[in-house]
């Protein structure tokens, strides 16, 4: 490997959609601007996510920031100069009985103050919107319909707004992991990578699941888990609908090649390592709330967690090496009861075959909300843009531009104060239900 030896005004540590984001909002905007990742671009989450670009979330203080990105989503095509798949074809989130619907209200209103409007729809125009299927034989009651949501392709996203941060000057690096954030005197000065020190007054961190680790040695905490979650796409059938929907665990949209991307009817792995037991108490309340999709496993992650952590291992000496591109396996069991569920739910289709399967590791925090800014008690110029808990592909675009006003001082598209580090020490966690987009 060469060496990178140079400067920045920015370094951006994750090439996922938040880290690309980033870099493509400082380098139209005139900063030299490095983005660095361990493996290629977007191999994360980033590329494994279900393409949903929703806005019904369960921290109220993110709608203004949902409702920002799908106005950028709507330019987005033209904005990076290269087809994302955006499709606006609006979100039904299913109830199946009247508790679901007076939540379904409580949302709505929620929704209205920040400036959403969504409707609730009757058994009726469900099945209207939803031709041919049979969900749960028929026993839903209604929907919350948000008609401005909708979904993209996220093989295409993360990539163009790599490529277009380089049409504005930005240097992409990739296979090259950052293995410390270097500080003097109380401020950043860069980054050590694989490949040498790069300088640079200010660094965010944008490395999904990783970025804790990333920053603890700074003394810069923030309890950060993950857990592991499956997908399925199907081969083509003629379009049925552009909707995306979710009911009781199940969920589906088609994309424009008339694949359905399909998720649920299988738990969601929580794997144990070290950290989980640093990080219990904050989500200790969440996992009990969510225990009927979570499954516990204790493995292999866990194992290596222990080897890296011994003195002198090749474990440790190699921890960033041995991570470059994180494939996790699809669970087998979850793939066929959520085919299983699908061709329950579209009788009609007749035998529809699987093209692909894969799973991915979606970083959340307690409260199920990103961090972005500033970090507090650590060193000035480190911000951070992680942690965005099943919403990272939705709210990309203007979270990058949010990072990006916050590492530049600029007026913020929106009110970045729910999103602070210091929420953690100051305990302002509020707490949210189950996890349902
Ligand atoms: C199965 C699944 C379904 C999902 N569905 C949706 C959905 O429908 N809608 C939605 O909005 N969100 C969804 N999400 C969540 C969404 O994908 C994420 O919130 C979003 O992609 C997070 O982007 P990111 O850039 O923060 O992280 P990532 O995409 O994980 O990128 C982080 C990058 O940082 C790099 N990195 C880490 N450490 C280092 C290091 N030391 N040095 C250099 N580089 C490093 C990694 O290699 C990686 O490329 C889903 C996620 C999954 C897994």
């Amino acid at each position: 490997m060469s060496a990178l030896e140079d400067s920045s005004d920015v370094l951006v540590i994750g090439g996922g959609i938040i880290g690309s984001a980033v870099a493509y909002q400082l380098a139209r905007r005139g900063m030299a601007v490095t983005l660095l990742d361990k493996g290629p671009i977007g191999y994360e989450q980033s590329t494994r996510n279900w393409g949903w670009v929703h806005q019904q979330v369960r921290y109220p203080h993110l709608i203004p920031l949902a409702v920002a990105s799908v106005k950028m989503w709507e330019e987005l095509s033209a904005d990076l100069e290269a087809d994302v798949g955006f499709i606006q074809g609006g979100n039904l989130s299913l109830g199946f009985d009247d508790a679901d619907l007076v939540e379904f209200e409580q949302w709505r209103g929620t929704a209205r103050d920040a400036g959403l409007e969504t409707t609730v729809l009757t058994r009726d125009q469900v099945a209207d919107t939803l031709p041919g299927m049979a969900w749960m034989e028929g026993t839903w009651t209604g929907a919350l319909h948000l008609p401005t949501d909708g979904q993209a392709d996220p093989d295409l996203v993360t990539a163009a707004f790599a490529r277009a941060a380089e049409r504005h000057g930005a240097r992409i690096v990739t296979d090259c992991a950052v293995t410390g954030i270097d500080t003097a005197g109380g401020s950043v000065t860069g980054v050590l990578t694989e490949r040498g020190l790069i300088r640079a007054p200010r660094v965010v961190v944008a490395a999904g699941a990783w970025s804790s680790r990333l920053t603890r040695p700074l003394g810069v905490r923030f309890p950060q888990r993950s857990v592991r979650s499956t997908v399925v796409r199907t081969t083509p059938v003629d379009p049925i609908t552009p909707v995306t929907a979710w009911a009781d665990g199940f969920t589906f949209r088609q994309d424009r090649a008339g694949r359905f991307v399909l998720a649920g009817g299988e738990a969601a792995i929580y794997e144990v390592d070290l950290d989980l037991f640093r990080d219990m108490h904050w989500f200790l309340p969440l996992a009990w709330r969510n225990r009927h999709w979570l499954r516990i496993h204790v493995g292999r992650h866990l194992l290596g967690d222990l080897a890296a952590r011994l003195p002198g291992s090749s474990a440790r000496r190699e921890f960033w090496q041995r991570r470059r591109k994180i494939d996790p396996p699809a669970d087998a069991k979850g793939v066929r009861e959520t085919l299983g569920r699908f061709h329950r739910v579209f009788p009609n289709l007749g035998e529809v075959g699987m093209e692909s399967s894969w799973a991915g590791n979606i970083d959340s925090t307690p409260d199920q909300a990103p961090i972005i800014g500033p970090v507090t008690g650590g060193p000035t110029g480190l911000l951070i843009a992680t942690g965005f808990s099943g919403h990272g592909f939705a709210l990309g675009p203007a979270a990058g531009r949010l990072a990006a006003d916050l590492v530049l001082g600029d007026e913020p598209v929106v009110d970045p104060r729910p999103f602070r580090h210091a929420r953690f020490a100051e305990r302002d966690v509020p707490t949210v239900g189950v996890h349902r987009r």
